[in-house]
């Protein structure tokens, strides 16, 4: 018989070998993927209420295995914040958008929406790495939007705030995405100068009537208003959803709805066909 201390400790080094492999692998695994240009970059189309057209897109990361399938972008990104492998995916990211823009033909102060995890704003390089895309990009006349979520806390605020008034002061505009959903919204409301909100579709699925009651969704649609924050309806995928918020003065809409995330050939024939 072995003791049982020696049994749990036999068990513990097969478990921390086996975490280390999955930490090693993912890291990896995102690297690897990274040279062999396994990532590309889909773009959502998002309707203007106001222009009546499309004003912008967001640009949302994809994964292809060589045989086609495909991981998804919730998994690999956490992968990535967790293993310190966002801020390269990012970089890689900025370099795949600046390919894809050269061939659009867009309305100067069309919206690019690009995704900025935490660990980036709280990179030293962060201001230079976005600086540098806007130089690489200059040819298109777009203006970035940085969409910021709260699923990873920002610990300096004070920092991060004086870098995004820093890109600001540049001509940039900065988003707070999946509204409602983190434990910090209200605080990066008082910490970030902001110009838009991105309300989370969580929210947006709760309208079932135009005339229902929706206190949380009201709610939060008043508030921007009263900062004068532009606003944006998440995930908005039928045309009750898209009567209610505009009925309400929501000025932005992204959802199946309106367009699917495409890739950049597809999205460039959709621009073409729709009025901008
Ligand atoms: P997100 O930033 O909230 O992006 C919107 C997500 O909602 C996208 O999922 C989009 O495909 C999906 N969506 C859009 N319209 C609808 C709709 O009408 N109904 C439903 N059910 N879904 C809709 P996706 O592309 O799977 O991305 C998931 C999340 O992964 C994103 O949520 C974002 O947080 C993160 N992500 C994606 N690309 C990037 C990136 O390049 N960088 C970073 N940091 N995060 C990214
Ligand atoms: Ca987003
Ligand atoms: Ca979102
Ligand atoms: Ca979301």
């Amino acid at each position: 018989f072995l003791p049982m201390t020696a049994i749990l400790s036999i068990l513990l080094m097969v478990l921390t070998a086996n975490w280390l492999q999955r930490r090693i692998s993912w890291r990896d695994e995102i690297r690897r993927a990274i040279h062999a240009r396994q990532f590309s970059v889909h773009y959502q189309p998002v309707y203007n209420n106001r222009t009546q057209s499309c004003t912008g897109a967001e640009a949302l990361l994809r994964w292809t295995l060589p045989g086609g399938d495909s991981i998804r972008p919730d998994i690999f990104i956490s992968a990535a914040e967790a293993e310190g492998m966002i801020v390269p995916l990012t970089r890689h990211l900025l370099d795949l958008i600046a390919e894809d823009v050269q061939q659009w033909q867009v309305e100067p102060g069309f919206h690019i929406g690009i995704n900025v995890a935490a660990d980036h704003l709280q990179h030293p390089a962060f201001v230079d790495d976005m600086l540098k895309f806007a130089d690489k990009i200059k040819q298109t006349p777009l203006l970035i939007t940085l969409e910021l979520t709260e699923r990873s806390l920002i610990k300096d605020g004070e920092d991060v705030a004086r870098k995004l008034d820093r890109l600001r002061a540049d001509g940039m505009k900065v988003a707070i995405d999946d509204f409602g959903t983190g434990h910090c919204s209200l605080s990066y409301l008082q910490t970030f100068a902001l110009d838009y909100l991105k309300i989370d579709r969580g929210f947006i699925n709760a309208i079932e009537s135009l005339s229902g009651e929706t206190p949380v969704l009201d709610a939060i649609i008043n508030l921007s208003h009263k900062l004068q924050l532009e606003v944006l309806g998440e995930g908005v995928e039928t045309a009750l959803q898209y009567c209610y918020l505009r009925q309400r003065g929501v000025t932005f809409i992204q959802g199946y709805y309106y367009a699917h995330p495409m890739d950049n050939d597809a999205l460039i024939a959709w621009l073409a066909e729709h009025e901008q």
